[in-house]
């Protein structure tokens, strides 16, 4: 049975990377202002993240890395609606099976910060079929994930991992896109020992500041800005909205930078970044790519998020009409600008 979560869980957690997505997601969905991320190895050895946010409640932790335990249920009226986000309960369960877990967290109404270990979806075993309760600590408000050994118990997926900094990249590279979505939240990367952070990114900024912090003025320069959303006359069709930052022609890259965030998770859609790779057609040479963030709210249960967990391609209701809409609205933007 363990074998089997195991590889379940390597399914959903793939690589250093894939794990702070989610945790970071689980940051930001506690209310975090500040997240700050510790990586050895390339995130294989150590991957800790302390947040700032609501904390988890004691009587929770026995729990939390159980599997479908999602605090989130409440928030939500019905079942299409959480999975939809993102709200599955199985990335601390996933993590639990295929590394060293421990979580210490603390709620404002708490009087000390608990902390407590998992292995194989439960509070870890201090002696064989003995688990470790929960133990009083020191602490601040909000939680500190810290996970040890990734893929210890699956040497084949440890051996399929790239050097530790190209892992850690990849996690910089994570922990940019978010930054940029969230220009209100810090964020922090370092590796361990270090004292100069690799990444660090002050909260109460902008997105199009982030974007000039974290890519470089020759791309602020030449951003353009648009919002579109279905309008009254589309009938009955589930309201969207978009806000996109993009670079005008004068901007040539040689790789397209397209981030895509729908309800608030970084995902992929390759359909609609190819759709808007040609609006540039015409407009910048051949060879020469944009940057293209946008960002589209989306009535939940109108997005399948999770096609599957190996995938982080999404696919929504009326995604042709939307496409063409936000297609639309940056060439006209990009046009307007150039005349
Ligand atoms: P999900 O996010 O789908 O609910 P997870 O496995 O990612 O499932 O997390 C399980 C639960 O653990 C969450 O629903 C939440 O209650 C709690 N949790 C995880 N990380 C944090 C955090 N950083 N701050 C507060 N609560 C957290
Ligand atoms: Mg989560």
């Amino acid at each position: 049975e363990s074998l089997i979560n195991r590889i379940a869980a390597g399914e959903v957690i793939h690589r250093p990377a894939s794990a702070l997505k989610e945790l970071v997601e689980n940051c930001l969905d506690a209310g975090s202002t500040s997240i700050r991320v510790t990586v050895k190895d390339g995130g294989m050895k150590l991957l800790q993240i302390q947040d700032n946010g609501c904390g988890i409640r004691r009587a929770d932790l026995p729990i939390l890395a159980e599997r479908f335990t999602t605090s989130k249920l409440s928030t939500f009226s019905d079942l299409s609606r959480i999975s939809t986000y993102g709200f599955r309960g199985e990335a601390l369960a996933s993590i639990s099976h295929v590394a060293h877990l421990t979580v210490v967290t603390k709620t404002k109404t708490e009087t000390c910060a608990w902390k407590a270990s998992y292995s194989d979806g439960k509070l870890a075993e201090t002696h064989p079929g003995q688990t470790s309760d929960p133990k009083p600590c020191a602490g601040n408000d909000g939680t500190t994930i810290t996970i040890e050994d990734l893929f210890y118990n699956m040497p084949t997926r440890l051996s399929a991992l790239r050097s530790a900094s190209e892992e850690y990249s990849r996690i910089l590279d994570v922990l940019t896109k978010y930054a940029i979505h969230n220009p209100n939240v810090s964020f922090v990367c370092k590796k361990a020992g270090s004292a100069a952070p690799d990444l660090s990114t002050p909260s109460s900024s902008s997105t199009p500041r982030a974007i000039r912090m974290l890519y470089g003025h020759s791309i602020s320069k030449e951003l353009l800005h648009s919002e579109v959303s279905n309008s009254d006359d589309d009938g009955g069709s589930e309201s969207w909205s978009a806000e996109a930052h993009f670079t005008n022609a004068n901007y040539q890259a040689k790789r397209i930078m397209f981030l895509l965030f729908i309800n608030h998770r970084l995902v992929e859609s390759s359909r609609m970044k190819r759709a808007l790779e040609g609006v540039y057609n015409g407009i910048l040479p051949k060879g020469s790519f944009p940057f293209i963030y946008l960002s589209l709210t989306i009535d939940p249960r109108s997005v399948d998020v999770n096609v599957h967990p190996t995938k982080k391609e999404v696919y929504f209701l009326n995604e042709e009409a939307i496409v063409e809409r936000i297609c639309d609205a940056l060439l006209q933007t990009l046009t307007a600008k150039n005349h």
